[in-house]
């Protein structure tokens, strides 16, 4: 499995829509300072299902939205559409490629997608569950969080073995069931 596109509408200070693609092997994004690198990395936490504005260096969700400049109005929206290749079948569904997308509109209605269909936010989670691309999974390393992880605690280093173990999807299952 591996990260074949990425489509950015609104995201940021991504205000036309673009898209990326990737090739098996190591890409590397490069630019000058302010250009968008990190953003790029920032709509692929987003996509995931990142909850937090923090995590996407805003103070509110609506601060992911391009937010316009001298020459260019605010957007109302901001979009994500992220496409792996599933080939391997790594991804616990029928298809050789997944897509999954995320919108978001200044109201703060918002709605994920699974090649096309609509789905819930627990639906994106679950899909990635195991395999450390969620939003959790450590195959997006932000800048000092490897310090996190070393003088962190150990419950949340356990995370990331549980994570690595491929036990995420009971321990939530299981969670999910006691509080019912
Ligand atoms: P560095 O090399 O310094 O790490 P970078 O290439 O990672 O830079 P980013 O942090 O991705 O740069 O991009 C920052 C730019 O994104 C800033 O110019 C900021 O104004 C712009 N930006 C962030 N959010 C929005 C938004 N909602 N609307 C418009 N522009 C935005
Ligand atoms: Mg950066």
């Amino acid at each position: 499995m591996y990260l074949k596109s990425i489509e950015i509408q609104g995201f940021k200070s991504f205000a036309n829509k673009i898209s990326l693609k990737f090739h098996k092997g190591i890409t590397g994004i490069v630019g000058p300072n302010g250009s968008g690198k990190s953003n790029v990395a920032d709509a692929v936490r987003w996509v995931l299902g990142e909850q937090s504005a923090k995590q996407l260096r805003g103070s509110k969700m609506e601060d992911v939205i391009f937010s316009g400049t001298e020459s260019r109005k605010p957007l109302g929206f901001a979009y994500v559409a992220i496409t792996l290749d599933n080939s391997d079948h790594k991804l616990a569904i029928a298809y050789d490629e997944v897509t999954v997308a995320r919108r978001v509109y200044r109201s703060g209605e918002s709605e994920y997608l699974i090649n096309g269909s609509a789905c819930r936010l627990k639906d994106v989670q679950e899909l990635f569950f195991d395999t450390g691309i969620g939003k959790e999974g450590y195959s997006i390393i932000g800048q000092g969080q490897i310090d996190k992880i070393l003088s962190g605690k150990p419950e949340e280093r356990r995370e990331l073995f549980d994570e690595a173990a491929g036990i995420v999807k009971f321990k939530k299952r299981k969670q999910a069931a006691q509080k019912n």
